[in-house]
């Protein structure tokens, strides 16, 4: 069977040129896939009747399925959990603001990194995502909303750059017109820092916005925090950081997760200043979303703003990150871990 799902153009036209079909065809059949949802292919009427017989005897559109929705109290963010062919779940989230619609998309079943405060790692990593099963991410809140989609963050479970060629595939296919025409500046790509992978990114010539997971000022506080760390000393990723600035025009994000008596002092405020020197960048703040399983809390809030206020006196662009969707577990992992739960209690 030939999965049609996440195809460009050229790739539908060539597999229907195969089955002795016009090339247009190809147009109409994405036509039906994105822009109505169609799914069933006899009910794609625009289509010949021998057409529509060849691709249900030959084709299929490889897609996971929604098995839950959660909305959060103040309806700002949408969480799905999706059931792979494989029987593996993935979890999406919507973040409503006011500019628009943007979806936080998974990269991988599970997470090699092993990050401290992260419920998607604790199994370690199952496998890649493929192209397609991320774009059905973006589509799952098309088809629940029907309403566009503004830009993405691939900041779900996962780390975007161990599944480098998949990803770039789904990011030119969400940048792809006839699709979702997702400016590549409105696509946020967030990694640990696997430096090669940064410098490689750095010459495709996209203009991704790079966010950093850094999450500490020096190497003894990043290893403990996100042991992966410990292949890429913190230097080697200011030094990425610094090239993908160059290369890209594009103003590097980093990702600083406050957590009580671990790396939130004022010391560890100046201390990561020094560490950036004259880099142009954003540093995002964002007080930890303590959950059941870890014993990590956010500093209080009066240290949370002095800490921004160290790098802002400085000069440096320090926001403090608004946390959404916290009553509907909108940290990655942990719907799943509960959906998971939920169902082998039920089965007891
Ligand atoms: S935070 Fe991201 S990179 Fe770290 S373990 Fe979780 S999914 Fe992986």
């Amino acid at each position: 069977m030939i999965n049609i799902w996440a195809k460009t153009l050229p790739e539908l036209e060539d597999i229907l040129v195969r089955g002795g079909f016009q090339k247009f065809r190809a147009k109409q059949l994405r036509d039906y896939l994105y822009k109505r949802f169609v799914f069933d292919f006899s009910e794609m009427k625009q289509l010949p009747a021998n057409l529509r017989e060849w691709l249900s005897a030959n084709a299929v559109i490889d897609k996971p399925e929604i098995v839950k929705e959660q909305k959060s109290d103040d309806k700002d963010t949408t969480k799905l959990l999706l059931r792979l062919d494989d029987g593996s779940f993935i979890e999406t989230v919507c973040m409503h603001h006011v500019y628009g619609n943007s979806i936080c998309v998974s990269t991988q079943v599970g997470c090699a990194m092993g990050c401290v405060f992260c419920a998607s790692t604790q199994k370690g990593l199952e496998r890649n995502l493929t192209a397609g099963e991320m774009l059905a991410q973006m589509f799952a809140f098309r088809e629940v909303f029907d309403a566009p989609i503004h830009s993405l963050v691939l900041m779900g479970s996962g780390e975007p750059l161990q599944n480098y060629e998949e990803v770039l595939r789904f990011m030119r296919l969400c940048h792809d017109p006839e699709l979702l025409n997702i400016s590549y500046r409105n696509m946020t790509l967030s990694t640990c820092g696997i430096v090669p992978r940064i410098y490689r990114l750095a010459d495709e010539g996209l203009p991704v916005t790079l966010a950093i997971s850094l999450h500490a000022p020096n190497d003894e506080i990043r290893n403990r925090i996100l042991p992966s760390s410990r292949a890429f000393p913190i230097e080697d990723v200011i030094k990425a950081a610094r090239y993908y600035f160059k290369k890209t025009g594009r103003r590097v994000t980093f990702e600083y997760i406050l957590i009580k008596d671990v790396n939130s002092s004022l010391e560890n405020a100046e201390e990561l200043h020094r560490l950036l020197g004259d880099l142009n960048c954003h540093i995002n703040l964002i007080p930890i979303n303590g959950t059941e399983h870890i014993k990590l809390f956010p500093p209080s809030t009066n240290q949370i703003f002095r800490f921004q206020r160290v790098l802002t006196s400085h000069g440096r662009n320090a926001t403090v990150r608004r946390q959404m969707g916290d009553e509907i577990q909108a940290a990655c992992g942990q719907l799943k871990r509960r959906f998971i739960q939920d169902v082998k209690n039920s089965s007891k």
